[in-house]
């Protein structure tokens, strides 16, 4: 049971909003002849959408619309809604109540909404379309159409059972089922020829395939040998690594105390450079020294030559002296006294010479 409730207000004779709840089961309407009872199938038609007048017995859109009585004033607006359960998600929108309204004015202005928000006539039409609710698949029996339907022809009549049987419906879908079994039957035939022109390839690659299996098992054979010798060679230079190191260590310890030497030589190389400067100056001092020294000897030996000479030449002049002394008596008594005198000047000036 789809259809929860019709909300009619404004559509035909019903001025006031109406409420018509459908629950399981059969739901009839009664009244009297013109009270309305019809005008709730024409909400129903016209609320899915339904554009034929003569199908809801309207020839323009105004005259769905309540038009006045001798109580009430004519309405400006009809409004009809289908209040349809969706909680099997028969319908393509994620609500478990879908609430299809159409309204209409006076204008001839029309609105249809899908719970409350605006859509196109084309949306209600699409959703029922999906939801296989269209006007191929629900059967409206109007006043007078059972006697119609009796005075149809068989198979006219036939017809009309089955669109209200929903036959037509299944007819569709077996129609379909039957172009697909078709459609399947030549896919089924293009396959029968595929394998044939296949079949020939088919042993060229069965014979690709083994090589391949063979390639594999060699290549995981390969990568187990090579892990082996990997591991080997690994192990060999992991080895070789630890000796390398050990030599390394060893040869640093080596160069650490030949540098160690080598700052002790440097500091002694340092100390022997200092100590012959010093020794280079103490040596220029005493060749300067030396050579004062024999310039003064030198200075000394000529004086003392010199000297020599005077002294040679004082005693020529003594003797001199001496011999003039001895040949003049006056001269001689003059310088009785005084011989010793000169004399001793004498020896001082040839000793100071
Ligand atoms: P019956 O079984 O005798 O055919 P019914 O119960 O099916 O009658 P309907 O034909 O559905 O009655 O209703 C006809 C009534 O609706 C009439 O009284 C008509 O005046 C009223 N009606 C139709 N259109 C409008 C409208 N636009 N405004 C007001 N009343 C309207």
């Amino acid at each position: 049971m789809y259809l929860h409730r019709v909300e009619v207000h404004g559509f035909k004779s019903f001025a006031d909003r109406q409420r018509f709840e459908f629950v399981p089961g059969m739901t009839a309407v009664v009244g009297p002849n013109g009270s309305g009872k019809s005008n709730v199938s024409d909400a129903i038609r016209w609320a899915l959408g339904e554009q034929s007048g003569r199908a809801i017995r309207a020839r323009k859109t105004e005259d769905v619309i309540f038009a006045g009585s001798e109580r009430r004033r004519a309405l400006g607006l009809a409004e009809v809604t289908l209040v349809l359960d969706n909680s099997e998600r028969w319908m393509p929108v994620d609500f478990a109540e879908v609430a299809v309204t159409r309204r209409a004015y006076r204008s001839g202005e029309s609105e249809y909404l899908i719970n409350g928000a605006k859509v196109r006539l084309l949306d209600v039409q699409e959703l029922f379309r999906k939801a296989q609710v269209g006007q191929n698949s629900y059967a409206m029996m109007s006043q007078g159409l059972v006697d119609e339907v009796l005075a149809l022809r068989p198979h006219e009549r036939r017809e009309l059972i089955e669109e209200a049987a929903d036959v037509h419906r299944h007819r569709l879908e077996l129609t379909r089922a039957e172009r697909q079994l078709t459609e399947t039957r030549d896919n089924l035939g293009h396959v029968r020829i595929l394998i044939r022109e296949v079949e020939p390839r088919l042993r060229q690659l069965e014979r690709q395939s083994a090589r391949a299996e063979r390639y594999r098992t060699l290549a995981a054979e390969l990568l187990g040998v090579l892990q082996v010798y990997y591991e080997h060679e690994l192990r060999g230079a992991d080895d070789a690594l630890t000796a390398a190191r050990a030599r390394h260590d060893q040869h640093a310890r080596a160069f650490s105390a030949v540098e160690q030497e080598l700052a002790s030589l440097a500091g002694r190389l340092e100390t022997a450079d200092r100590t012959a400067a010093e020794r280079r100056a103490r040596l220029e001092q005493l060749q300067a020294d030396e050579r004062a020294r024999t310039e003064e000897q030198l200075r000394l030996q000529q004086q003392v030559a010199l000297a020599e000479q005077r002294a040679e030449l004082l005693a020529e002049r003594q003797g001199e002296v001496e011999a003039e002394i001895a040949t003049t008596p006056e001269v001689a008594a003059d310088a009785s006294d005084a011989p010793e005198a000169r004399l001793a000047a004498l020896d001082a000036d040839a000793a100071a010479a």
